[in-house]
């Protein structure tokens, strides 16, 4: 399976500065083949960045969605997400949970409208640093995945984002063993739900990564890309993480 990188831009770039992303990102790949690889920019420059990356082979993903539409004011619908350029979303990135009350629940019904309507879902999961300490990871990944998915038939495309939250911008990252049983026992969980279907599902990690760690962790068992955010503002630092996956 071929690593998959996705740039998660969070609240950052302007008009401007997502020009020169965008010219540099041209200038460096040229006329190279290009896959799996993808940005998450802010909702209000997706249309932009889309417009721009057109025929370069980058993909453009939204960082949330709605689980519906209508009467809900400020909320993104999936029909604009697609209708947009978008051909996935993140749902439950633990910014969103943590800062937007998002639920277990409250995912399921998002990862259902997105599943519904065809936009492509990476899910995220992490734990808090408590768990972390606790050594009880693996069992709060799993009540995320039960909450959220247990009885959903999981789409094409569908990825699990691996993100610790204590790693999330903080420079921490878990060491590869760590990292390595994280996965795999993502990996058996999918597989004893999915059968071998969850052969398909990609399993992203993301916390921290970094043009020093990215070698490092790309190369471990189980991990099938990198969800980069700090990393993926400045196309230079975003360039080389995406050089050890060509
Ligand atoms: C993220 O927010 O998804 C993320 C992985 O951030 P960072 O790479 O900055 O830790």
């Amino acid at each position: 399976m071929s690593l998959s990188i996705i740039g998660n831009w969070k609240s950052n770039g302007s008009i401007k500065s997502n020009e020169s992303w965008i010219l540099e990102f041209k200038n460096y790949f040229n006329d190279s083949e290009i896959s799996n690889l993808a940005i998450c920019p802010p909702f209000i420059f997706i249309d932009q960045m889309f417009n721009l990356a057109s025929g370069l082979g980058l993909k453009i993903g939204s960082q949330d969605v709605d689980s519906s539409s209508g009467a809900r004011t400020g909320a993104i619908s999936v029909e604009a997400c697609i209708d947009v350029g978008c051909c996935f979303s993140l749902i439950g990135h633990s910014e969103r949970r943590e800062l937007f009350h998002e639920s277990n629940i409250d995912l399921r019904q998002k990862v259902i409208a997105a599943q519904e309507r065809g936009l492509q879902v990476v899910f995220c999961i992490g734990e808090p640093k408590e768990q972390h300490i606790a050594a009880t990871t693996n069992e709060f990944l799993e009540e995320q995945i039960i909450n959220s998915l247990s009885d959903l038939e999981l789409t094409d495309g569908f990825t699990i984002a691996y993100e610790p939250i204590w790693a999330i911008g903080s420079g921490l990252v878990p060491n590869n063993d760590d990292i390595y049983k994280v996965h795999s026992f993502i990996s058996d969980k999918l597989k004893s739900r999915y059968g071998g279907k969850a052969k398909k599902i990609k399993i992203l990690y993301g916390g921290s990564v970094n043009k020093k760690n990215a070698s490092s962790i790309l190369s471990i068992d189980y991990v099938d890309g990198a969800l980069v955010g700090g990393a993926s503002l400045k196309f230079s630092d975003f360039r080389a993480i995406l050089d050890f996956c060509n």
